[in-house]
């Protein structure tokens, strides 16, 4: 679906033509250049294109039966539609990622795109495969019963994307006033970290002001350099092994728990925690 949208000759001649130029700019500024790291980007991106287009078989038959059963249909030729869907969209995308974070059965998808340990336009491409059985989608459901063409939504998904890639960047670039409104290179730098002062801040796509509302928000501060990667977990390169990580590590969480209550419970806590079982609290008294 967004995959379709995304992946148009136009849009990839302009990912490549940056992605070359940050090379050139990494290498000349003294940054470096992982190598290994684009090559496990780009294993990922390979891998998930079957699993892109699985997602737009089934989330576009969801969204095609929603979208019959929908008791307003609101007229894609009204500017109004699109103000209000475009705003619809960003508060979806924020729930749904800030729900990436703090849900392990969706983090375990959502890691993948953490995991690199350098901030490149080119991980911005590092995507997970699972995004289908993780379920985050769902999120943007509603926005089709409440009237919004699934076309609408998945063409402002797919915009909000493009924008995403081009925040993937150590270059310092502000935008001045609009790093109020916007989300940014920097806002999405702090996103990306994984020093204790940035975890879980900054979900936002295209704009920012979702967080600055429900206290999300944090600036990313010259004293407190971000650190990019997985909090606790060593780099991976090998790209199959990485997409099942931490599906690997919550199932085997889940086969401790004692009865599917406090395996769901698991699957539903923030990750790098285990709920107790009551069970064991009771084996422990
Ligand atoms: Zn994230
Ligand atoms: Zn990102």
């Amino acid at each position: 679906m967004d995959a379709l949208l995304t992946r148009s000759p136009a849009w990839l001649a302009v990912v490549v033509g940056l992605v070359f130029a940050e090379i050139v700019w990494r290498l000349r500024s003294g940054r470096g250049y992982d190598r290994g790291n684009a090559l496990t980007t780009l294993g990922l991106a390979v891998g998930n294109i079957p699993a892109a287009i699985l997602n737009g078989v089934v989330i576009g038959a969801v969204f095609d039966a929603g979208w019959k059963i929908a008791p307003i249909h609101l007229p894609l030729d009204d500017w109004k539609t699109w103000v209000a869907g475009f705003l619809a969209v960003e508060f979806a995308y924020y729930w749904f990622h800030r729900a990436s974070h703090r849900v392990r059965w969706l983090w375990a998808t959502h890691a993948v795109h953490h995991s690199p340990g350098e901030m490149t336009l080119l991980s911005s491409l590092r995507l997970g495969w699972t995004n289908l059985l993780s379920a985050g989608w769902v999120c943007y459901v509603p926005l089709v019963f409440a009237g919004f063409d699934p076309r609408l939504v998945v063409l402002l998904l797919a915009l909000d994307l493009r924008y995403q890639f081009l925040l993937h960047t150590e270059a310092k670039l502000s935008l001045g006033p609009l790093e109020w409104l916007l989300n940014t290179p920097s806002h999405h730098r702090a996103h990306h970290g994984c020093n204790d002062a940035y975890l879980d801040c900054n979900y936002g796509g295209v704009v920012i002001v979702f967080d600055r509302l429900f206290g999300t928000f944090r600036a990313e501060r010259a004293e407190e350099p971000v650190v990019f990667g997985l909090k606790g977990r060593g780099l991976e390169t090998n790209p199959v092994r990485l997409a099942f990580r931490e599906w690997r590590d919550l199932l085997q969480d889940m086969k401790t728990a004692q009865g599917l209550r406090y395996a769901v419970r698991i699957a539903l806590s923030p990750p790098g925690t285990v709920p107790q079982c009551r069970k064991t609290q009771e084996l422990a008294s």
